[in-house]
């Protein structure tokens, strides 16, 4: 019962082989974690499982389903937290939520919702531009799971992050995944991963070194 099948995915940017056949699944339920450098292929392979990137080969298979046969259920069921975001400074989290609430038929009541739930409620009617970066990453993951996303994809959560809000996210995301959301993330750091994921799987240039649980791969090396 896998949410998310890679199979034998390639990506190349001209010569260069950005993410070069790479295979993976996803039960249901799990905490999943790619780990690598920087310029190791994660973001690639997030945006190639968001299709936001078409691979060159291989396929994706989410919840069943391919991009080909219904784009639109897979979009309902995955959340995802970009590496940067883009707001509008001038927008208060509020504005910037409901907007984006509007867009995918959701009422008011749920943005309030999901603002309390990642602390933001007291500052909602402050605007973007003001917020720390902490903050702003509360709102993207407001947007990333005000439409209860199955499976909720961030790409490298705790970068740039201090120790509270590392802490902080962490404990959202096992309250997450408690509460049945399959979540995968990337990370160039193995603390993120140790107490946290179910399964690892190492990218290093473009290709999938290793992959196991932390146990695993540690009796491995
Ligand atoms: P990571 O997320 O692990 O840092 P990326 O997937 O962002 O890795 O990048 C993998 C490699 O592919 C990097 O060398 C990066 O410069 C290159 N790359 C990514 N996107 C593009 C693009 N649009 N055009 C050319 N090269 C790219
Ligand atoms: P990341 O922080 O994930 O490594 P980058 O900073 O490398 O991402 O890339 C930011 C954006 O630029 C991404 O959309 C990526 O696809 C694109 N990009 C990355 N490297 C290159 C490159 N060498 N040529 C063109 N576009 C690139």
């Amino acid at each position: 019962n896998n949410i998310l099948e890679v199979r034998s995915i390639n990506k190349s940017y001209g010569n260069f082989s950005a993410v070069n056949g790479i295979s993976f699944q996803i039960p249901r339920g799990e905490i999943f974690t790619l780990l690598g450098h920087n310029g190791a292929g994660k973001s690639t392979l997030i945006k190639m499982i968001l299709g936001l990137v078409s691979p060159d080969a291989g396929e994706l298979v989410i919840d069943g389903c391919t991009y080909e046969q219904n784009l639109l259920k897979i979009k309902r069921k995955v959340g995802y937290l970009p590496e940067r975001m883009n707001f509008y400074d001038n927008l208060t989290a509020w504005e910037t939520l409901q907007f984006y609430a509007q867009i995918k038929g959701l009422g008011k009541e749920r943005c309030e919702e999901v603002l309390e739930e990642v602390g933001l409620k007291e500052a909602m009617h402050k605007r973007v531009g003001t917020y720390s970066k902490g903050m702003q990453q509360r709102l993207g993951l407001a947007q990333a799971i005000i439409h209860r996303p199955q499976l909720l994809i961030l790409d490298e959560p705790t970068t740039g992050l201090d120790p509270s809000g590392v802490w902080w996210l962490k404990k959202m995301i096992r309250d997450w995944n408690r509460s049945g959301t399959t979540v995968l993330f990337s990370s160039h750091n193995l603390d993120d991963v140790e107490e946290l994921a179910h399964r690892v799987a190492i990218l290093c240039r473009g290709q999938m070194v290793a992959a196991g649980t932390i146990r695993q791969l540690q009796d491995q090396y």
